[in-house]
């Protein structure tokens, strides 16, 4: 990959800077500022729809399901530029264009994606990922969540029973991805299958659960009788696992940038440690040479991943050293601003945009290192599938999942 732009690469980036200059300060989140849910997700479908309909939305998707069918290093452009604005580019719509549609692209029909791909890039569809379980975190493949095949008396499909739990924005999402279990004979990772579900269908029940902020990203969601038609299972019976797999490699990649929490990168902090006289310090030197390194790290490593899959080719468990090399680096460098604040970082006064910015990291990096996979779990991966370690001793692996206690 060659990162100087060539003259069409050039005008590509003029065309994106003056498109956002135009148009995403009219979106722009502002740090600190609460605002309403019903006021952020009119902002995102707003933004969403914008870029799709100027051919920014999804750049690297094929032109028949609205896609740009653009190149890796178009996708890398836009997203440096994007991330010079705070633009809603949330948590729902992630979970659609991260992880819902790469799970269809990977496993699903043409059928499929045709219905689901344009409403999601266009933001008229957001999606929650419905995975965990109160006995099924870390241990994805314990979940319980139960699916039998039923006929509804017009069409051949599942009755869906279980309970999830940690559902970010279920509470406004349209559709859900689920992992449910399909057959409790076979071993746990292979008794799986997965499915698309109509949040709006009877028997769905969202409770969110209020934080100490108040507020209320997350739900637990019930499920009793839900039908679902079996043409919404995507992949075939028993091959949830495989389509859970899509969807949490796509996820790690995809939360190892975070635009709207950089600010200026490691450049920016470089320069506010000048402020505060301390670049002297070779402790602060070091520090900061090792967060730069990451971070190009990082950048180059992104890249390579959005490559391959442009190319249509299998990411595997490296995709989870994106995520715990960006989070952990985001709690050390927004603790690291924490300091240089002093007394000042006890409070912020409205507007302050940076400093809500810097709380809003530090907090935010610990819910990090453990949504989408726990720091422990993601090393494991690391460990035993790209560096080859022996494997953990996991004694339940090939016993059926009905047997097990
Ligand atoms: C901000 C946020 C958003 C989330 N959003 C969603 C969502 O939208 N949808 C969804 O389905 N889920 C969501 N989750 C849930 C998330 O996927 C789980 O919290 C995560 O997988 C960990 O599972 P757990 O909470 O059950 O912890 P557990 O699995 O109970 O783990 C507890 C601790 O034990 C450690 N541990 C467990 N097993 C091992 C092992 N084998 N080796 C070493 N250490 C181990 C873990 O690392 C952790 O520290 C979200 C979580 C957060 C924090």
């Amino acid at each position: 990959m060659d990162f100087l732009d060539d003259p069409a690469e050039a005008d590509f980036r003029t065309n994106a800077k003056a498109w956002l200059a135009a148009r995403a300060p009219a979106v722009e989140l502002v740090p600190g500022q609460s605002l309403p849910d019903d006021e952020l997700i009119a902002r995102a479908r707003a933004w969403q729809q914008a870029k799709a309909a100027e051919g920014y939305g999804a750049i690297l998707w094929p032109a028949d399901i609205g896609g740009r069918a653009g190149t890796p290093i178009e996708q890398v452009i836009f997203d440096e530029e994007e991330n010079h604005y705070r633009v809603p580019t949330g948590p729902f719509v992630r979970m659609g264009m991260h992880m819902a549609i790469p799970s269809i692209l990977g496993h699903g029909t043409h059928e499929q994606l045709q219905r689901f791909a344009p409403p999601t890039l266009r933001g008229e569809m957001f999606w929650c990922q419905l995975f965990s379980e109160p006995g099924a975190g870390s241990d994805l493949a314990a979940v319980r969540t139960r699916a039998v095949r039923h006929n509804d008396g017009q069409r051949d499909g599942w009755l869906i029973n279980g309970q999830k739990v940690w559902s970010s924005w279920a509470h406004h999402a349209d559709y859900g991805f689920l992992l449910a279990r399909t057959d409790p004979t076979l071993p746990k990772h292979k008794g799986l299958s997965f499915f698309l579900i109509d949040m709006r269908s009877p028997g769905i029940e969202v409770r969110p659960i209020r934080q100490i902020s108040g507020q209320s990203d997350f739900n637990e969601t019930f499920l009793t009788d839900v039908f679902v038609p079996d043409e919404d299972r995507i992949g075939a019976e028993g091959d949830g696992w495989a389509c859970a797999m899509t969807v949490l490699t796509s996820e790690r990649i995809a939360s190892g940038t975070e635009p709207e929490r950089s600010l200026g990168g490691i450049r920016g902090l470089i320069g506010r440690a000048a402020d505060a006289g301390i670049l002297d310090s070779s402790a602060a030197q070091e520090r900061l040479a090792r967060w730069y390194t990451r971070e190009q790290g990082l950048k180059y490593f992104h890249s390579r991943m959005v490559t391959k899959l442009s190319k249509g080719q299998v990411i595997g468990a490296e995709a989870s050293l994106s995520k715990l090399v960006y989070a952990t680096m985001l709690q050390e460098v927004s603790a690291f601003d924490m300091d240089l604040l002093g007394y000042a970082g006890c409070v912020a006064e409205e507007g302050d945009r940076f400093r809500h910015q810097v709380f809003d990291n530090y907090y935010w990096s610990s819910a990090m290192r453990i949504a989408g996979g726990t720091d422990e779990i993601l090393r494991n991966q690391i460990a035993e599938r790209v560096l080859s370690l022996p494997g953990e001793p996991r004694l339940d692996k090939d016993v059926p999942f009905d047997q097990l206690s």
